[in-house]
Order: C-alpha cells, then structure tokens, then sequence
C-alpha cells in the first residue's frame, strides 16, 4: 500500500444536479413521445399541472421543458390557451451549431459574425436574383411578426420566418438551411433567460414592439425595391441590435428586466 491510500476524495466541487438539466431531461422525453406517437400537427399536450404532477416535479420545471421544445419547433405555447404539437423540428445543423456553442461559450460573437456573413451575402443574391422575387411568404412573415406581440415564442418564430424567408429568395437551398441553423442557435442564446425563466426580455416589451419593427421593416423594403446599399444599412442596424443583446446577455443579464434578476 502507498502512504496515498488513505486519502479520500475530495467532494468540495460536487453540486446537486441543476434544475435546467432536469428540464432537459423531461423536454427530451416529451420530444421522443412526440415522435413515437406520431401526434398530429395541433393535438393538444396535457397541461403543464398534469404533467408536473405525473413526473414528481414543479410546474415551472415543466414550463421550462416545453420553452425548449417550443424553441426547437416542436410544440406552439398558446397564451392562455393550451400547448400544441407542431412540427418544425430543428436540423442537424442547429443541433451541431448549438453543440459548438456550448462547448465555447465565449465564441458567441464569431456565430453573430458569420449570421451577418450570410444574411448580407443573402440578399445580395435575392437582390441579383434574375428571376421575379416572390416576397409573399416574407410579408406574411413581417405582418406575422407585427401580430406577434401576446407571447415570446410567437415572436421568435415569427422573427426567424421573417429573416428565413427573406434569405430563401436567393434562390440557394444550402444557404437558407446553414442560415435557418445560424439564426436559431444565436435567437435561442438571445431569449436564454425567457427559456430559463419564463421573463420577457426588456426590449420586447409591448412599447418596443415598434423600434423591433423598425429594425426588420427595412431589409424586406430594400430587397423589394433592390435596393442593396439599403439593405446592408438595415442588415448591419438589426445585426448590431443583435449583438448588443448578446453582449448584455453575457454581462449579467443587463437586457434584462432587473426585477427578475436571474437565479443563478
Ligand atoms: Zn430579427
């Protein structure tokens, strides 16, 4: 025996699991009865007290679960009214590019950086697309965003067809599904503390709706009237909101409602 033998392990480090972890764990079995049932497009989920209930733990446990499945597209939170299967499922890609975010927290910037890359090489490829630009499905998406003001997941979807749809008009399939991913990843690093916590971020209150508008209008306008200098002006305002958002995000949360202040 070495004189070492009768040294223990030191257990100062050891933490009891986090909550958000537990949140994981549920969301990923709720997302695997999703799949194995085959729930159709709508069907109703039990409410947040059954389900609380029958896994032993917290409503607001449960809540956080189904932000997450609502972030990766599987279910729609209707305010007031109920959860709902949809099926949107995040790619590979996302699961990919949220793995590498995870992994090095502080390369946040450098996925802001290449979301801009590809939203300005984007439209320029929209702007110079020869063929006739079929904004519809973005419009749909703007007045979508605009009605979008009762709860945080309707607004991040809406947000996310809006640039989507506008990228798609380019006419590239791989850029529009590498941009989707891009865009996904840093939204979802945007609203963490919605996901986490259920608190609204400050500058999407209902009285910023407006400004939030203002920063989205213009790059569907610019791309309308193929107008690339325009567009980039609006590219680069929305992208440097963006990032400012990111930045208060990894500062403390100063984005954020101070009357929530964050539990960790
Ligand atoms: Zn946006």
């Amino acid at each position: 025996m070495n004189q070492r033998a009768g040294q223990t392990l030191n257990i100062d480090d050891l933490n009891s699991p986090h909550v958000d972890r537990l949140s994981d764990l549920i969301a990923e079995q709720i997302q695997e009865l999703l799949v194995s049932q085959d729930l159709p497009v709508g069907a109703r989920l039990p409410g947040e007290r059954e389900l609380a209930e029958r896994l032993g733990t917290s409503r607001p446990t449960v809540n956080q679960a189904l932000r997450k499945l609502a972030l990766m597209g599987l279910v729609e939170i209707r305010r007031g009214s109920g959860v709902f299967a949809i099926r949107e499922p995040q790619s590979p890609i996302t699961e990919s590019i949220k793995l590498m975010l995870n992994l090095a927290e502080d390369s946040v910037n450098h996925l802001a950086d290449l979301r801009l890359s590809l939203e300005l090489w984007g439209i320029t490829k929209a702007i110079e697309n020869p063929a006739g630009l079929d904004t519809g499905p973005a419009e749909a998406a703007l007045a979508e965003l605009r009605n979008s003001t009762s709860g945080v997941a309707e607004w991040i979807s809406a947000d996310t067809r809006l640039h989507v749809e506008i990228i798609r008009l380019s006419g590239n399939p791989y850029l529009t599904a590498v941009f989707e991913s891009v865009h996904a990843v840093l939204v979802s690093r945007q609203y963490q503390q919605w996901i986490d916590e259920g608190v609204t971020p400050k500058w999407l209150e209902m009285h910023r709706v407006e400004a939030q508008m203002k920063l989205h209008e213009p790059i569907l306008e610019a791309v309308k009237h193929r107008d690339l200098e325009r567009g980039r002006v609006a590219i680069l305002q929305h992208h440097n909101e963006l990032v400012e958002h990111l930045v208060h995000d990894s500062e403390g949360r100063a984005g954020y409602d101070a009357a929530h202040p964050r539990k960790r």
